[in-house]
């Protein structure tokens, strides 16, 4: 059987997977080439644990050049363009060819859409940022922490919400007397999964003393002043502010010929195939609209599963075996709390009409369950 190349942009929770299964499918006849601006994968949950001291960078990140111990290509290079109709990948520096091409390039972040973020937000999803935070943190004296979310969609529908439940839980270890807000232009907690989902995350806020503020879009932040600006002319005003920035499809995917209007590739939702032959989209970087009218949401556990069907179908194809792997829509979600519990909701949501989501009570179980997830992930596909 002739050589074939598959080619997979981005080395994060899709692309990795991707990799990985592909090179265990194949023979050393095909050459799988992984490429990533950054030098390293980032176990982004652990973001939230980096946070309040739980982790250190060291423990979430791998460095991707390992993964050529296995046989997979690394190129650590920023993907300029792709050409379909040649089949190329151009970076800065070469064109690469490709029969079949896996893109898992995420959402890009663009904080800078909400004025003075820069200057007035720790930025919640950047490496970097989180580590300032977690110095900041120790040394914090204002009474008012307030967890920000710039605009819809965002990765982790989650995210937020933990992160407002950790910091109050680390405020009252330290026997600070914070209190802890989260704004939000969501209508409820993780709209997508329902209502059942939403009030009990709400309740979980609620419970901790943590005040929420659900449809409420921040127009500006005033950093000199300490304060928010919303888009109904209220200010907030805060202390510390911790913030998710807008998201966005990447570059170099939002002007191709792939996308949709939105930036977003869109993709078949059981086979994530493109509408381009051979070329596949997985994870954050594509729009899968829901039965409901929302989209899928954008979490590592979509790409992770979403990357399995399209190793598997690739390795199929060129075995000339039938393709027959589906992404089924399943998915689940830990909600850390702060105080070492957890929550869990698990469901399809693939169902119609509605996505069906259960949840299971929070426990210490569940916390474990988390940490146990991230060291079999950087085991696993290291
Ligand atoms: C704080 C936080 C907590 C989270 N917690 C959870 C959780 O508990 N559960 C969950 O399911 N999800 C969680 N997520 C979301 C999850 O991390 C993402 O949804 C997931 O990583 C998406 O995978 P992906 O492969 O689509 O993109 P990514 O993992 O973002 O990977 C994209 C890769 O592409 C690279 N790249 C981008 N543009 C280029 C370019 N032009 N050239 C070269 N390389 C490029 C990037 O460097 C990156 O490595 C969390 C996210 C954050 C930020």
């Amino acid at each position: 059987m002739a050589g074939r190349t598959i080619c997979i942009l981005g080395g994060g929770s899709g692309g990795l997977v991707v990799a990985n299964k592909l090179r265990n499918a194949l023979g050393a006849e095909h050459k799988i080439i992984l490429i990533d601006k950054l030098s390293y994968h980032l176990f982004n949950p652990s973001l939230l644990w980096l946070m309040v001291g739980w982790r250190r960078p060291e423990q979430m990140k791998r460095d991707l050049g390992l993964l050529k111990r296995k046989g997979i290509d690394f190129v650590q290079e920023e993907v300029a363009g792709i050409d379909f109709n040649k089949q190329v990948v151009k970076t800065n520096t070469q064109d690469i060819n490709y029969d079949y091409l896996v893109i898992s390039l995420g959402a890009d972040l663009y904080p800078e859409r909400i004025a003075g973020f820069k200057e007035g937000a720790y930025n919640l999803y950047q490496l970097s940022d989180v580590i300032r935070l977690r110095d900041d943190l120790a040394n914090f004296k204002g009474d008012k922490a307030v967890v920000m979310v710039s605009s819809i969609p965002f990765k982790c529908p989650a995210a937020p919400y933990e992160a407002a439940l950790l910091l109050n839980a680390y405020f009252k270890g330290q026997k600070k007397s914070v209190q802890v807000q989260v704004v939000s232009p969501e209508p409820q907690p993780m709209p997508v999964a329902g209502p059942v989902v939403g009030s009990h995350v709400a309740s979980l806020l609620n419970m901790s003393g943590i005040q929420y503020m659900p449809n409420t879009t921040v127009k500006a932040i005033k950093a000199d002043k300490k304060e928010l600006e919303t888009a109904d002319g209220k200010n907030i005003p805060f202390d510390m502010l911790v913030g998710v920035p807008s998201h966005g499809a990447p570059a170099v995917i939002k002007n191709s010929s792939i996308a949709a209007e939105t930036g977003w590739i869109p993709v078949n939702a059981r086979s994530l195939q493109t509408k381009i032959e051979n070329v596949y989209a997985i994870g954050d970087v594509t729009t899968i609209p829901l039965a409901s009218g929302k989209p899928l949401p954008k979490a590592g556990v979509f790409a992770h599963l979403e990357a399995e069907v399209v190793a598997h179908n690739i390795a199929a194809k060129i075995k000339n075996q039938p393709a027959v792997n589906e992404f089924n829509g399943d998915g689940y979600c830990f909600v850390e709390l702060g105080d070492g519990r957890a929550g869990f909701a698990k469901g399809n949501f693939y169902a119609e009409p509605a996505p069906s989501v259960s949840l299971w009570r929070p426990g210490r179980h569940w916390h474990i369950g988390k940490v146990l997830f991230e060291k079999w992930w950087l085991w696993k596909w290291f």
